[in-house]
C-alpha cells in the first residue's frame, strides 16, 4: 500500500506533466472505484486547467480551473503512468489499454496520465475547492508530519493526553495525518520507544524527540523517491514505488543495526497490525 513518502513521489513525478496543463478529456470506464464517482465526472475533467497539484495525508488535490478540485487515492493497488509526454525528461510511448485502466487523464500536450488500480481500493471525487475543508475524507485529518503544526509540543503534549499504546496514537490520522505502519516502525526505532509503549508514560523530552525521528525518516524516503523519479527512464513510465532499506520494517529476526546492540527484531501484533522493533534499544 502507498505510504505519504510513495504518494508525495507520484505527486512530484506528475508536477511536469499536469501542474498548469490542460486536461483535454478524461476517460472513465466504469462507474466507481472503492466509492462511486461523482456524476459527469469524464465531463467535468474535460477542457479544464490543472492550477495547481497538492497533497493533503495520503491524498493527491489537483485544484482545476473550473472551481473544483479533483482528489485522488490510490487505494491498496491505485498506479499512475505517464506516457507520451513531450514536456517531461524522459519519453514513453502510449501504452496498449490495461483491463484495470480505470480513468485515462488526455493532456492537451499530447500526454497521457493513466489510472490502473487492480483491486479498485482507490478513489477519485471532485469537491468545490473552496469547501475542501469540509469534506469527509479531509475534514478530520490532524496536521501533516512534514508541516509546522507538528511539532515537539503539540506531539508530545497529545501523547500525554492519551492512554493507548504509543504506535496506535501515531496511526490516528486525527492526532497527525498520513503516517503509516512502515514509517511508525521505523520512528520509533531511531527513537529508541517501544511501540507498545503506553504514551501518557513517554517522558516529555523523548515525545518531543520523536518528531524530528518521524520526520527524518518521511523525508528521506521522500528523498529516495525522487532518485527513483530520476531513474525514471529505465522504467515503464509508472510512478511512486521505490526501494527501501528498512532498520526494522520486516526484518523479524534480523540482528538489531544499532552499534553494538546485540537485539534482535520482534514483531508483534497490534490492532492487526504488525510492529517490528528491538526489545532491546527500544523501550
Ligand atoms: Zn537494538
Amino acid at each position: 500500500m502507498p505510504e505519504l513518502p510513495e504518494v508525495e513521489t507520484v505527486r512530484r513525478g506528475l508536477l511536469p506533466t499536469m501542474e498548469g496543463q490542460v486536461i483535454a478529456k478524461t476517460d472513465v470506464n466504469r462507474p466507481d472505484l472503492r466509492w462511486a464517482f461523482p456524476p459527469r465526472m469524464a465531463e467535468r475533467l474535460s477542457n479544464v486547467r490543472v492550477n495547481a497539484l497538492r497533497r493533503r495525508s495520503k491524498y493527491l488535490l489537483a485544484d482545476l480551473s473550473s472551481g473544483e478540485t479533483l482528489l485522488m487515492h490510490l487505494g491498496m493497488s491505485g498506479r499512475i503512468l505517464i506516457s507520451g509526454d513531450p514536456l517531461g525528461q524522459f519519453h514513453h510511448d502510449h501504452p496498449a489499454p490495461e483491463k484495470h485502466d480505470h480513468v485515462v487523464f488526455h493532456m492537451a500536450s499530447g500526454a497521457r496520465v493513466t489510472f490502473n488500480d487492480p483491486r479498485r481500493f482507490g478513489a477519485m471525487d471532485l469537491i468545490p475547492t473552496d469547501c475542501l475543508d469540509q469534506h469527509k475524507l479531509l475534514a478530520e485529518l490532524g496536521p501533516e508530519p512534514l508541516g509546522n503544526a507538528f511539532d515537539a509540543a503539540y506531539l508530545a503534549d497529545r501523547l500525554k493526553a492519551r492512554k493507548t499504546p504509543v504506535k496506535s496514537a501515531l496511526l490516528d490520522q486525527k492526532l497527525v495525518a498520513g503516517l503509516g505502519n512502515i514509517y511508525v516502525c521505523e520512528a520509533l526505532y531511531r527513537a529508541g520507544i517501544a511501540p507498545t509503549r503506553r504514551s501518557d508514560r513517554i517522558a516529555r523530552y523523548r515525545a518531543e524527540a520523536l518528531v524530528s525521528h518521524i520526520r527524518d525518516v518521511l523525508s528521506e524516503a521522500i528523498e529516495a523517491g525522487g532518485s527513483s523519479l530520476r531513474d525514471y527512464r529505465t522504467t515503464d513510465g509508472e510512478l511512486g514505488y521505490f526501494q527501501h532499506n528498512f532498520a526494522v520494517y520486516d526484518r523479524e529476526d534480523a540482528p538489531c543495526q544499532t552499534p553494538d546492540c546485540p537485539g534482535h527484531i520482534r514483531r508483534v501484533v497490534q490492532s492487526g497490525r504488525s510492529s517490528f522493533y528491538c526489545p532491546t534499544c527500544q523501550r
